[in-house]
């Protein structure tokens, strides 16, 4: 994978001791989905409070700020700028005053008509400070003229299209909403309280309710509205006619493998592609490789179905901070190899094949067949365990333009030829879709591999 971007990460904890807490620890396990900034409002019942800023959750937040964040409700969010311009005021959760209170907003994902509400807004005289979609829900609840918060959220939500996880916070409730198609993955858990009570957490990815020793109840269904308030069982409804369409990308790349999205674990279904692209593509080789941490699953997978040996011959360096890398072809190269460094030993003479769990521009591609044919590969073929990626998303997740994309504009020969490996093979979308054991009528999205968008 060179750089598809993650998109946001949102939390919503509500009954619990210490929410503030558990919010942050949500947001720990769940920073691979956005690195830019991170931040919790929490609720004591009578005021919200809100601390966020630049950089990674354990950066932002210490024992001493966390201690500010009192009270029983809190929710989170780790921003990567998918929509929006790179500062403060971006980043969530977002604050708000109205004419009937308080509330903190968080929002994974991205509107699609997002410029014609604003459009409209300004020229009612709304005022942004911002260029996030969540400013708009902002406004449209305060213009509502609905009579409580529920019904405004309601009425606001009714107005925009996209994809989007939200968790609202008043100062005694949470209402938590996905999005009709339900695009992104966003679940439910319960967490059981000292004193015997039962709290409640939403998240982007079940890996946070592990940390938090939550267990998974269910996903938020597409179209629901939750509605957390004291001393009372949450509350469903459905706001809007689901039409179901997860973005099938979560499986390939951006969740962690210990997360369950969509009903099924992604180590298991990124196994399972392995296994797929083993059967659709034998080739003759001495040893299977991931490129890690992305293809791991997959080369597994591939070597149990191909019977050739698994070996970790890459390894990554995970703590790289800031490099000073000059724009010439060898600095270049020392980049890729700051992260991925091969095990000579491991290589040296062999027949290579290398899984990886996508190719985005190829510059990575490239790099790591030239990094093993350094250590000595005597052929080097990549194996990629998802189809071509032709289409950007429209949807929350920040791909690179159309022109950008390698697979968009050239054949799989071409691309194999520019990335200087042996063989390059794909797996097709029939086996993605085997591997999700799904049939005609599971409805993913997945035009960023056939370009057909649903919304
Ligand atoms: S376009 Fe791709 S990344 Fe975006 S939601 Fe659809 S499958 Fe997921």
């Amino acid at each position: 994978m060179d750089s598809f971007k993650e998109e946001c990460a949102v939390v919503g904890v509500y009954n619990c001791q210490n929410a503030a807490k558990l919010a942050y620890y949500s947001l720990f396990s769940m920073q691979h989905r956005g690195q830019e900034a991170s931040g919790i409002s929490s609720s004591d019942g009578k005021k919200i409070k809100t601390i966020k800023n630049h950089g990674l959750v354990t950066s932002v937040f210490d024992e001493e700020n966390l201690k500010k964040l009192s009270g029983y409700a809190a929710v989170g969010h780790n921003r990567y700028s998918t929509a929006g311009e790179d500062s403060m005021l971006d980043a969530q959760p977002v604050f708000a005053r109205y004419d009937l209170g308080e509330m903190s907003v968080v929002h994974n994902g991205n509107l699609t008509n997002a410029q014609e509400l604003r459009k409209k807004l300004i020229e009612n005289g709304a005022i942004f400070q911002s260029f996030m979609d969540t400013e708009i829900l902002i406004h449209l609840i305060a213009k509502s003229e609905k009579k409580c918060l529920q019904d405004r959220i309601i009425d606001a939500i009714l107005q925009v299209q996209g994809a989007y996880s939200l968790v609202f916070l008043s100062r005694s409730k949470m209402f938590v909403i996905r999005d009709a198609n339900g695009f992104r993955p966003f679940s439910l858990g319960k967490i059981q309280n000292d004193d015997g009570s039962v709290g409640y957490i939403v998240a982007s990815e079940s890996c946070a309710f592990d940390l938090v020793n939550a267990q998974y109840v269910r996903d938020v269904q597409p179209g629901e509205m939750l509605i957390f308030e004291a001393n009372k069982p949450p509350q469903s409804l459905q706001i809007m006619s689901p039409t179901p369409h997860p973005c099938i990308f979560e499986y390939v790349y951006f969740a962690r493998p210990d997360s369950k999205v969509f009903g099924r674990t992604v180590y298991d279904v990124r196994k399972k592609m392995g296994i797929e692209l083993a059967r659709e593509k034998s080739i003759d080789a001495d040893i299977v490789i991931p490129v890690p941490d992305s293809g791991v699953a997959a080369a597994l997978g591939y070597s149990q179905e191909s019977k050739i040996p698994f070996e970790l011959g890459i390894i990554r360096n995970h703590y790289i901070g800031r490099t000073f890398i000059e724009p010439t072809q060898t600095m270049r190269e020392l980049k890729v190899r700051l992260k991925l460094n091969p095990i000579r030993e491991l290589i040296e003479g062999k027949k290579v094949i290398v899984i990886d769990d996508s190719i985005v521009r190829g510059t990575t591609s490239r790099q790591i067949v030239r990094i093993l044919r350094g250590a000595g590969a005597k052929e080097v073929h990549m194996c990629i365990s998802s189809p071509p990626t032709i289409s950007p998303c429209y949807y929350g997740v920040d791909t690179p333009n159309k022109e950008d994309l390698i697979s968009a504009r050239m054949s799989v020969e071409q691309i194999c030829e520019y990335i200087e490996a042996d063989s390059l093979v794909y797996l097709s979308l029939q086996g993605l879709r085997q591997s999700l054991e799904c049939g005609q009528s599971d409805s993913f999205c997945q035009a960023c591999f056939d370009g057909k968008y649903v919304v």
